[in-house]
């Protein structure tokens, strides 16, 4: 039998082989054959080809790689590509930045080609699908009812039309005879067309604002780079209301004008609507948005007309660096600085430092926007490496805030009837005075809920997430408690857990509604408005707050970080910040950075029409450096003596960092391992490897975690010292090690 197959093999004539990278969490690619051309033969595919391909049980993604197939595996043994897509092919640039990505972060390359074929409506042709949009609410059929299920598929039509059946049945969760029920009645119409994959060209014609002398200069030297279509990265160094966004958009002009697509990351897209409405201002129409938000219709609308080149601007999260852009011609990063630009799950990238190399790839201009540039963004600037434009004033001359300290070990809150008082006198004097003059006032405090830790007073008990090292936090609107790391969320308990001890469980420490909850005491003829992530649980609640404040019905605003980002209220005069120093502690190397950082950005709101604004920081610790550079507004004096500690201590960006995630459900396991890792730990010249230690949260989500770090000298690559320390171990099934180069938090 061997014989005869070898013999069979041998008449089959030699088909096509390719090597299709899938998007599973692997290194491949894996060879392929070519599909079955039928009677017209193979059709030969092009580097990047877009293909179904079948693994395992599975069809999946997979995009036709480079390298040599390997011929001397038999034909037979080989599976055939499934389905070619009609997808334009990956760019060599996005599969260059794909392999790039992979290889800094140690990342397998499918996990990263897995984020850039993240629409998989937009892989499925719908052509001859049908696609189902509102129909007629009033329909004739007297019997017709709108059941619960019926309703979520109205629900979601309501949004955007333009989903399949399979799309919608999925999403509401129900099944397919619904749909049809609902386009019999004529409520849901479905229709066969080729839908519209492009988002509208701004007009041409519209201007900007006359621009002041630098501002001007600025946007000149960024319009010359965009039309030289070369490579750059440029700082935009202005403070808050310099005018950033006004010079950017030239730029953006620019690039429309010769024909690019352009992308602009913002570090919260969902906070983004007021940026969004002022770019229609100007340019006339609304960008494509790309964010986890979109429903599948929007995402295979975005997604193709980013690859056809027909979505001339996309707004989005760090995500959106992973588009398949068909001419990008010039990338923004506003806010630069955020955090939020590191993703810490999934592949572990920094948006802003990948946008740069995405830049490079494709030989255009990025724009890094910030009051308050990153330690690590100022000294490329230093090394020359990137260029910096600066903007000197707030556009129209208004003043920067005075900036006032108050020391909460001399000006304590004092308690208000039975509760704690967390407003001294200095800031709530600054307040009556504000409200008074009929101006508006913001406190900040970067905690959500109530209170950040519940307590027993009889035995003294701390309420924990069962799943997480961390506090359960009150939120007293809903009348829970919840875990801020994991979501899980609890009843308030009518006694305590451990000792059973009725009505001692007391709250500690103050959340936003508990600051609201002072205002109105002290205030209460004050209008109040709450501000905070979980509040503003849509772009329309968003919105809607935004109006208030802008018309001045709330003139008493309390938030968390979410006011912080960049919204303008010209009546604010006001800034107070309700706990300056809370950021500053924990194992963060860029605590005292980031709460500059926020605390800047913060003060920056107060101000911003013909009002000087005015600023308190309530503070334990007037003399950190953080404090008094803030009160003299020196932000370069900040980051000199930044850099001072991070270089004498080796930290980025003077030497570079890996920190290693190890987690599992075992402790013992984990340890086990842990020290089997510790054990294998290498000697490398201009390399340490640390740990291991308890992770920042050493339970998350049930897991167990620990950490350890690798710090290496600028010439030594973290990456290489990792690969040789772990390729050799194998970690028992259920432990998982991730490599996190350049961590944020840990
Ligand atoms: P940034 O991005 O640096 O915070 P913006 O571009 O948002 O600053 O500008 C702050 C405010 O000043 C905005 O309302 C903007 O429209 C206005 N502005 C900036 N430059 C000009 C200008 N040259 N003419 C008129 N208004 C301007
Ligand atoms: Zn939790």
């Amino acid at each position: 039998i061997g014989d005869d197959l070898m013999l069979f093999e041998e008449t089959v004539p030699e088909r096509c082989r390719y090597r299709v990278q899938v998007i599973l969490p692997v290194e491949g690619p894996y060879d392929y054959l070519a599909p079955d051309g039928g009677d017209e033969g193979e059709r030969f595919l092009p580097l990047g080809q877009i293909v179904m391909v079948p693994v395992g049980k599975r069809i999946l993604p997979g995009v036709i790689w480079g390298g040599e197939p390997d011929t001397s595996v038999p034909q037979a043994k080989l599976r055939q590509i499934e389905a070619i897509t009609d997808l334009p092919p990956l760019k060599d640039e996005l599969r260059q930045f794909i392999e790039w990505v992979a290889s800094y972060t140690l990342f397998p390359r499918g996990s990263v080609l897995k984020m850039v074929l993240s629409a998989p409506q937009a892989l499925e042709s719908v052509a001859g699908q049908k696609l189902y949009r509102q129909g007629d609410t009033d329909t004739e059929d007297t019997s017709f009812r709108i059941t619960p299920a019926r309703q979520k598929v109205l629900d979601l039509l309501a949004g955007s039309g333009g989903w399949t059946a399979v799309e919608l049945a999925r999403e509401a969760g129900v099944s397919g005879s619904v749909i049809k029920g609902l386009e019999q009645a004529g409520v849901v119409e479905g229709y066969l067309e080729v839908p519209d994959f492009s988002f509208p060209l701004p007009p041409s014609g519209i201007k900007g604002p006359v621009l002041s002398e630098d501002q001007r200069a600025a946007a000149d030297d960024l319009i010359n780079k965009v039309r030289a279509g070369n490579f750059a990265a440029v700082v935009l160094d202005g403070v808050t209301g310099s005018g950033k966004t006004e010079v950017y958009f030239e730029a953006i002009e620019a690039a429309l004008g010769e024909g690019q697509q352009i992308l602009v990351l913002l570090p919260e897209i969902a906070l983004s609507s007021q940026w969004l409405d002022r770019f229609e201002q100007r340019f006339g129409v609304r960008p494509a948005e790309w964010h986890s938000e979109l429903t599948p219709a929007l995402r295979r609308k975005t997604w193709r007309a980013v690859s056809e080149g027909k979505a001339p601007v996309v707004v989005g999260a760090r995500s959106s660096l992973f588009l398949p852009y068909e001419k990008l011609g010039l990338i923004i990063v506003d806010e630069e600085h955020e955090a939020s630009f590191k993703q810490e799950e999934g592949v572990c990238y920094h948006a802003r430092d990948m946008a740069v190399v995405r830049a490079r790839g494709c030989h255009c201009p990025v724009v890094l926007a910030s009051a308050t540039p990153a330690l690590e963004t100022m000294i490329n600037v230093q090394n020359g490496r990137y260029e910096r434009l600066v903007l000197s004033g707030r556009h129209g001359g208004a003043g920067m805030p005075d900036v006032e300290l108050v020391d909460l070990r001399f000006d304590k809150p004092e308690r208000l009837d039975s509760g704690q008082g967390w407003l001294s006198q200095a800031l709530r004097g600054a307040i009556r005075q504000t409200l008074e003059a009929g101006e508006q006032a913001m406190l900040f405090l970067n905690r959500r809920g109530y209170a950040p830790l519940t307590l027993c007073r009889t035995c003294g008990h701390r309420l924990q997430c069962p799943h997480c090292t961390a506090w359960l936090v009150e939120h007293r609107r809903f009348s829970r408690l919840q875990c801020h790391h994991c979501g899980y969320s609890t009843r308030l308990p009518d006694s305590c857990p451990s000792c059973d001890a009725e009505g001692s469980l007391v709250p500690c420490g103050p959340g936003v509604e508990r600051i609201v909850e002072e205002a109105k005491k002290l205030f209460p003829e004050a209008r109040i408005g709450l501000m905070a992530s979980d509040t503003m649980t849509s772009p329309a609640a968003t919105r809607e707050m935004i109006e208030r404040i802008e018309k001045r019905e709330v003139n008493l605003l309390v938030g968390t970080q979410v006011v912080a980002k960049g919204y303008h209220f010209p009546y604010l005069t006001l800034v107070g910040v309700v706990d300056a120093d809370l950021g500053l502690f924990g194992g963060d190397l860029r605590a005292a950075e980031r709460t500059f950082q926020l605390l800047h950005q913060v003060a920056g709101r107060a101000g911003r029409a013909e009002h000087k604004g005015r600023v308190i920081l309530q503070t334990s610790d007037p003399q950190h450096p953080v404090m008094q550079t803030l009160k003299a507004g020196d932000r370069d004096k900040f980051l000199e003596i930044e850099a001072e500690t991070r270089s004498r201590g080796g930290l980025p960006p003077f030497g570079r960092l890996a920190a290693v995630i190890v987690s599992g459900p075992e402790e013992a396991e984990l340890d086990n391992f842990c020290a089997t890792m510790a054990r294998a730990i290498p000697t490398i010249d201009g390399a340490r490897i640390l740990g291991p230690a308890p992770a920042p949260l050493s339970l998350l989500r049930g897991k167990f975690r620990r950490r350890f770090l690798v710090m290496t000298r600028r010439s030594v690559a973290p990456q290489a010292v990792a690969r040789s320390w772990l390729q050799g171990l194998k970690s028992p099934s259920r432990v998982r090690v991730v490599v996190d180069i350049d961590p944020y938090s840990f």
